[in-house]
């Protein structure tokens, strides 16, 4: 492993490499970039299942990069799978080899106040130039306010939220952490805590209700995320999903209801169907023996209705349903999302939460404050503001 980082290193100074960033195509396949850099596919075939898995991870839209040598052969590879974790293919001699590195990334806080002028969701883009967060403002909220029904014109709204950075630019979708819109003087507060949103009370507001793809749930493989090991120093591989045991023929539901986005073949997947949801989420059901005829790209689908049947392609080991749960193509631990009812903090956590989720408001008043004293239509983090006189501009009280 520490060879490979050092050979990485290597190569990277090394005179005449050509390195290119290229932006993953929908449809491409893992196996199609083995083949379109002459790359035996071997290093596919020879993969343990779990990293076939992974390998059919990569999604369309995702930023690669590519390195070469003078001869226009590929000698690195770097693919993300997830927000956290990427594969990276290397040569050495002339042999390839695979392996999973952690994504090295920098996180940045931001704060965004605005007052609305045509729509939150236009404003906020035309502010923060950034689409991703204006789609997940409105994925927030979507639960709890009708954007084009109650927001007028002079409403404003506060964000706090992080952004990940990779080769300098935007990477994966905007963590929102806390965010105020204010409507007809009335504040709606939402508050992330353990990856969903309370309102200032500690009830779930923006809750999203699946229900489980099996009537009859065992686990035998649970969710894990990419994790450094400690004392090797090496990354331990993620499993995106919870797997259930299920014999083959077993009748596999929509957790939820939303339009199908794929459906068939998809790598180490096998037979497979992804069904996108509200609120940007998506959920995979792998490893199917068949998929019901109702089920198209472009089809709609109710919770609970009947979508295949589990089975075993794709895979060596025994029949499984691999059940993935993806926000904006951030996995997810089903199991700690699949709920049918919204849920109301409790005893100690609710206690922590509280204290937690007025910290948060201070800071989004304090921007809405700002916002109301500056006078002008939007403030963001680290920004001069130019109608300001210079000499009212004092950073250590800024601070
Ligand atoms: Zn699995």
């Amino acid at each position: 492993m520490r060879k490979a980082v050092i050979f990485f290193l290597l190569t990277l100074s090394c005179f005449g490499a050509m390195g290119e960033s290229k932006i993953w195509r929908k449809g491409y396949t893992f196996l199609n970039l083995l083949e379109d850099y002459h790359i035996p596919l071997k290093l596919y075939y020879n993969l343990s299942a779990e990293d076939k898995e992974l390998t059919a991870e990569i999604y369309a839209g995702v930023q690669y990069q590519i390195l070469r040598n003078k001869n226009g052969q590929l000698i690195q590879a770097l693919i993300p799978i997830g927000e956290d974790v990427q594969i990276h293919i290397y040569k050495q001699g002339i042999n390839y080899f695979l392996i999973f590195t952690p994504i090295k990334y920098f996180q940045k806080s931001h704060t965004l106040a605005l007052e609305v002028q045509n729509s939150p969701h236009q404003d906020i883009f035309e502010q923060s130039k950034d689409l991703g967060l204006a789609n997940e403002f409105l994925n927030t909220y979507k639960s709890s306010i009708n954007f084009k029904r109650e927001v007028i014109k002079g409403d404003k709204l506060a964000i706090l939220y992080e952004r990940k950075y990779r080769f300098g630019e935007a990477f994966g979708i905007p963590n929102i952490q806390a965010t105020l819109m204010q409507t007809n003087k009335t504040p709606n507060y939402l508050i992330a805590y353990n990856d969903r949103y309370y309102n200032l009370l500690g009830k779930e507001v923006a809750g999203f209700l699946l229900q489980m793809p099996l009537s009859q749930v065992y686990i035998t493989s649970r969710f894990s995320q990419a994790r450094k090991h400690p004392v090797l120093k090496k990354v331990i591989r993620p499993h995106f999903g919870i797997d259930l045991r299920a014999r083959v023929g077993t009748t596999v539901r929509s957790a939820g209801s939303g339009k199908v986005v794929s459906a068939g073949n998809k790598g180490g997947y096998g037979k497979a169907i992804e069904i996108s949801h509200e609120g940007g989420l998506r959920t995979l059901y792998a490893h199917l023996s068949s998929i019901d005829k109702k089920i198209k790209v472009g089809s709609y689908v109710k919770q609970g209705q009947i979508i295949g049947k589990s089975g075993n392609t794709g895979i060596s080991s025994g029949p499984h349903l691999h059940f993935g749960l993806y926000k904006n193509n951030r996995p997810l631990n089903p199991l700690g999302s699949i709920k049918t009812t919204r849920s109301e903090l409790k005893g100690k956590d609710k206690v922590t939460y509280l204290v937690y989720a007025q910290k948060q408001k201070a800071l989004l008043d304090d921007e809405l404050e700002k916002l109301t004293s500056n006078n002008t239509s939007a403030t963001t983090q680290g920004k001069l503001n130019k109608s300001e006189p210079l000499k009212d501009f004092n950073p250590s009280e800024n601070r």
